[in-house]
């Protein structure tokens, strides 16, 4: 008998994977949470039936959300996580020595419990002393802050459920105010393939650029999400994610990178025409 994970990525498109089997299953508080293992990916997590993360290309998305402003913002000590709760993207934050507190806003404490038990090769980041984590709403967390942090990573999941809240004008705002005078924000910045997801993508794109005086998208090739083809949000009080990269400063910390490297933070940036005209749309 064969076993198969599938997830919708339009209607007329399905993305499956073959399963061994099943680790864990449960409806939290706030949405079904599955991990499944696999031949060609390893393990996975699924959150409401979305794919969250693979073994095996998690390293993508979790090196291209962290090293890029962290290759550009000189001195990062304070960092805000929002979501995360598989711990990859502190497991990034915490190769910096220089980083002296991350603090995890995940709202759901069941996701992070699931991946300690079944995934640890991404929640090893919650080891490190420096690690805070928060079980709660991260909208309503960071209204709390001002000149707080010199990063925040949204690390969320899709603008739909719990996360919904984490793509509207307010929250952008209030990550705004609970950035330092030169903090960064980088974000999730869903895929421009199907238009579906180009729509959310433009929307969130929008707001940022409403809410911050630098605002950049640049890309990854992650196979498991939705086209394989994914953006991420940098947005800036201050540097410039390209002009302001220091590639020598990151080198000499010799952080050792799978996907990541100083070239590929260059070329990251430049976006397909059909993805820069989709961003200029809604620049204004
Ligand atoms: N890399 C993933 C992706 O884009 O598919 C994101 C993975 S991470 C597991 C996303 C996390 O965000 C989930 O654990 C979810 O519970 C959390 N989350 C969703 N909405 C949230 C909110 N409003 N506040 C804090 N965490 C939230």
């Amino acid at each position: 008998m064969e076993l198969w994970f599938t997830e919708k990525h339009t209607e007329h498109v399905k993305f499956s994977i073959q399963v061994d089997r099943q680790l864990y299953s449960s409806q939290s508080e706030f949405q079904r949470i599955d991990i499944f293992s696999s031949k060609e990916f390893g393990r996975f997590l699924t959150l409401d039936g979305y794919m969250m993360l693979t073994q095996k290309d998690e390293f993508i998305y979790h090196e291209m959300m962290v090293h890029v402003p962290m290759a550009v913002h000189p001195k990062v000590r304070k960092v805000l996580v929002i979501g995360g709760g598989d711990g990859g993207t502190a497991r990034e934050l915490i190769r910096y020595p220089a980083i002296e507190q991350i603090d995890v806003v995940e709202i759901d404490e069941e996701v992070v419990s699931a991946c300690r038990t079944h995934l640890p090769q991404t929640a090893c980041g919650f080891d490190d002393e420096r690690v805070r984590l928060y079980y709660e709403d991260g909208l309503k967390y960071v209204r709390r802050y001002e000149d707080a942090y010199d990063l925040i990573l949204v690390d969320s999941t899709d603008p739909f459920g719990p996360g919904e809240g984490l793509f509207t004008k307010e929250f952008y705002g209030n990550c705004y105010k609970a950035l330092k005078a030169d903090g960064i924000m980088v974000n999730q910045h869903e895929s421009p393939f199907y238009p579906n997801d180009a729509v959310a993508m433009q929307r969130a794109h929008k707001r940022i650029v409403d809410s911050f005086p630098i605002s950049k998208v640049y890309q990854a090739h992650i196979p498991t999400y939705p086209s394989g083809h994914w953006l991420f949000g940098f947005a800036s009080k201050r540097y410039h994610p390209l002009a302001d990269q220091d590639a020598d400063r990151w080198k000499a910390l010799g952080i050792q990178t799978r996907y990541y490297n100083e070239q590929l933070h260059k070329g990251a940036f430049a976006l397909p025409n059909y993805v820069e005209e989709m961003l200029e749309k809604v620049e204004g």
